[in-house]
């Protein structure tokens, strides 16, 4: 049983504290009192250092869309890694990504690689301070979008820091942010139509852009309402405002992207995670005329963009054999297995009796234990009591086969089967039953 002092895992753990502040390189990924290590994976089942396999519903918090060892994807890895790893030329595989996402994402008609999401959001909202001649960026309150300054304010701040429900303060997410950042970010209210309107209008003539994700993963996936979508496109277009869509995450919910689902199309948007099929990637991509900022070209050139692993032949090959796996086809069978466990957990909850609310859509659940419907970051419940019970669910899963992004997130992969959705749902209930 997870967590015993006896486990490989507690071992290793000890060992990395001497060498590794925290004993890890990545907050999202510890588990107190120890995580569990990984050694190998499968499909959608991972194994961990002492040997327990589990159904992984994290996949690297949803990088991997087809799970682990895609057979096509590690084909084009090794056959890429026998002919060339990475050279300081430009390669073709980075004209068949580029292509692959121009062709499906209806707001990018040119595209630049980098090497995570989150220097996807700096460059695009480099780009839009360039083309725009402005400082200021807009983000909701509640909104994760990378661990660049710019946007490591208000991610989740605590209640007695929110300031003015209408007019959210700018709070820094972590130390090491410098005040002028937080000058030039204005928060605003998700789904809040009326007060983001307002502070869109009162800095205005100072907002480069917008960055919004549809679906806020760390909201539990609290989706925007069509009129909150339609009321930041129309605004930020009568104020010569860019709208970027940080697609990071979302581009997982559909064949042309969320903005495809919501019908809303961004100026820029900023892609990572799944178009790399595993591997580090990062790709901002738009309107032509705001991507011209980028061609040197067309001098006088005003955004420099370099990077060592840009567009670098491993990952392009990789998010090539991942992406055109992902047919029209392969999103309405994942988006079905989502149905399917959706359903489950409502079921779950409403046989044992536990309030609570499932969100999501596509290939993403979400379970929150709170009965008021959420429709922001302040909506959410955060009280002490939702949390415990979303780790008592979390520390159950882990001691019956199943991984889960600890705040009680499930992320779906196409080698998952109904079988595995059923046998996920039948240990949340399982774990409900111990919440209650
Ligand atoms: C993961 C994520 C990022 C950051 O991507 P990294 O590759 O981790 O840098 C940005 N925005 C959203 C919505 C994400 O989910």
């Amino acid at each position: 049983m997870y967590p015993d002092d006896s486990h490989r895992s507690a071992a290793l753990f000890a060992r990395a504290r001497k060498v590794l502040p925290g004993g890890n390189s990545r907050h999202g990924v510890f588990l107190s009192p120890f995580p569990a290590y990984a050694v190998s994976a499968s499909g959608c089942r991972v194994v961990d250092a002492d040997g327990v396999e589990r159904i992984d519903c994290v996949n690297n918090w949803s990088s991997l869309i087809h799970g682990h060892c895609n057979p096509a994807v590690v084909e084009a890895v090794r056959a890429q890694a026998g002919r060339l790893m990475a050279v300081g030329m430009p390669t073709e595989a980075e004209i068949e990504l580029a292509e692959l996402l121009v062709e499906r994402l209806p707001g990018v008609d040119q595209v630049r690689f980098s090497n995570s999401g989150s220097e996807a959001v700096l460059f695009a909202l480099r780009a839009a301070r360039a083309f725009t001649g402005r400082a200021k960026i807009a983000k909701v309150e509640g909104a994760y979008h990378g661990n660049i300054d710019a946007v490591e304010v208000s991610v989740a701040p605590p209640a007695s820091r929110w300031g003015d429900a209408h007019a959210p303060a700018p709070v820094p997410a972590t130390d090491g942010i410098p005040p002028g950042v937080l000058e030039d970010t204005v928060v605003l209210p998700f789904n809040d139509v009326q007060s983001s309107e307002a502070l869109l209008r009162e800095h205005g003539a100072e907002l480069a852009a917008v960055v919004l994700d549809p679906v806020v993963s760390r909201m539990g996936l609290v989706a925007a309402t069509p009129e909150y979508l339609r009321m930041v496109r129309r605004v930020t277009q009568e104020l010569g405002i860019l709208l970027v869509f940080d697609e990071v995450f979302s581009f997982r919910l559909g064949y042309h992207g969320i903005q495809g689902e919501v019908g809303v199309i961004p100026d820029l948007t900023a892609l990572g995670k799944i178009i790399g099929g595993g591997l580090p990637v990062g790709a901002t991509g738009g309107r032509a005329d705001v991507m011209a900022v980028f061609d040197q070209t067309l001098p006088p050139l005003k955004v420099e963009h370099g990077g060592t692993y840009n567009a670098n032949p491993m990952t392009m090959v990789a998010g090539l054999a991942c992406m055109r796996q992902m047919t029209p086809d392969a999103y309405q069978r994942i988006a079905a297995l989502g149905d399917r466990l959706r359903a489950g957990l409502r079921r779950a909850l409403d046989d044992t009796g536990v309030v609570g609310q499932v969100r999501g859509q596509g290939s993403l659940a979400a379970i929150g234990f709170t009965g008021e419907p959420a429709t922001g970051y302040r909506s959410l419940g955060y009280r002490e009591e939702e949390r415990r019970k979303a780790g008592i669910l979390h520390r159950h899963l882990m001691n019956h086969g199943v991984q889960i992004v600890p705040y009680g997130m499930f992320i779906l992969s196409t080698p998952m089967t109904e079988a595995d959705i059923d046998f996920i749902v039948l240990q949340v209930r399982g774990g409900l039953e111990r919440v209650r």
